[in-house]
Formats: C-alpha cells, structure tokens, sequence
C-alpha cells in the first residue's frame, strides 16, 4: 500500500509543479509585453476570462474555475500564502 501512497503523493508534487512553472512563464509572457486590450484567454484551458473578474483582479492569467483547481491544490500541498 505504500507504494500506492507515495506514487499519489508523487504526482501530486508534479501537478502542483506544472501548475507553478505554467504561472510563472505566463507572468514571464506578460512581461514581454502583449498587452494590446484583446480578450484575455485563461492560460490553462484557453477559455476568455470573464470582464468581471478582470476588473477585479487585473493581470488575472486564469479564469475562475482554474484558478480554484490550482488554489485547491496549492492548499492541499500546504502552499497556504499563495495568492
Ligand atoms: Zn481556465
């Protein structure tokens, strides 16, 4: 049974990993500079970021429900400040 466990914990380590590296070359992305006023598309599933929330948050690289998925993960890592 533990090698069960660990390969659980293993791939969750690498989900959270590839969830990290996709926010962090989308921040990387941005800095490049294409702001250019297009609909912003979430950078995981490609779907068009609500208005509402990009009012509230500029800069949101996620729509809402990815943003919950990685949120959720994150915590569930332990990863409690992340914002
Ligand atoms: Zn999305």
């Amino acid at each position: 049974m533990a090698d069960i466990i660990d390969l659980a914990q293993k791939r969750t380590a690498e989900i959270v990993q590839e969830a990290i590296d996709l926010v962090r070359r989308a921040a990387r992305s941005d800095a490049d500079g294409d702001a250019d006023g297009e609909d912003p598309a979430c950078r995981i599933c490609g779907d068009t970021i609500d208005p509402r929330r990009m009012k509230l948050m500029p800069g949101a690289m996620t729509c809402v429900d990815c943003q919950r998925d990685i949120e959720q993960e994150l915590k569930s890592k332990g990863y409690s400040n992340w914002t």
